[in-house]
């Protein structure tokens, strides 16, 4: 499902010391649909621009909307169940559960979400499929590549059918065609309509995107760029 992700006078001050950091100023934007990058130097605000639209960090002021949703209106718990609804995350690391195997991994969010057991086999391995690792649904974590657990990660973030996509370096730790691959795997929900937002360093991975955000300095702005 597509929902528009918006930040509307989104700003966040740290206190520091007896001082204060200002990580984000006073930013409006709408997410369209597609692919989002969000580049620039490091503690430039980058992860506080995230966590904010992930609504894992409260805002100083303005609001993160997400379709009709006020995020930081909900409750603590009702954050968590429309993050489960309407989320998916990739992080640099897979963040996968060691004990659990791959097709575990992915069924995770499902189980939390309630769906009955046969519909959450059959969807988790649909996705593990879709990225390429249907041979290893058995795996652990621990039995598979950087790459192979970097893809597991995204079929999690993917099974739900989130209508946002939150990635902070996903292709941080990869070598250049593992990250490829799972660029193509961020583009193909970009494409199908979901919004993806996703941070990088990496200016070729940011070359791909539909859009891009250069922060500096807590201050974001929208880069107009000519596609060739
Ligand atoms: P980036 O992700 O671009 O590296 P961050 O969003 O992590 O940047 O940080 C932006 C600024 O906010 C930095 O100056 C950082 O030190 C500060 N900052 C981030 N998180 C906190 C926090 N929890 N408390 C205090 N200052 C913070």
């Amino acid at each position: 499902m597509t929902l528009l992700l918006k930040a509307e006078n989104l700003s966040r001050v740290y206190p520091s010391g007896e001082g204060q950091v200002t990580a984000l100023r006073p930013f409006t934007h709408t997410f369209a649909p597609g692919m989002t990058a969000v580049v620039g130097p490091s503690g430039s605000g980058k992860s506080t621009l995230l966590n904010l639209l992930a609504g894992f960090d409260t805002p100083t002021a303005g609001r993160v909307v997400v379709g009709d949703t006020d995020l930081h209106r909900l409750t603590e718990s009702g954050r968590a169940d429309f993050r489960l609804a309407h989320y998916g995350f990739v992080f640099q690391s897979h963040n996968l559960v060691a004990i659990l195997s791959a097709q575990e991994n992915v069924e995770f969010p499902l189980m939390l979400a309630g769906v009955p057991p046969r519909e959450r086999r059959d969807r988790a391995r649909a996705l593990l499929a879709q990225v390429g690792l249907e041979k290893r649904t058995g795996h652990m974590p621990a039995q598979l590549s950087g790459g192979e657990a970097q893809r597991v990660a995204l079929a999690r973030a993917l099974v739900g059918e989130p209508g946002v996509l939150l990635a902070d370096e996903p292709t941080g730790n990869l070598d250049t065609k593992t990250g490829n691959e799972v660029l193509e795997l961020l583009l193909a929900p970009a494409k199908a309509g979901r919004t993806v937002v996703l941070i990088t360093h990496d200016a070729e991975v940011a070359a791909r995107a539909d859009y891009t955000l250069r922060v500096r300095d807590g201050e974001v702005r929208e880069e107009t760029r000519v596609r060739v």
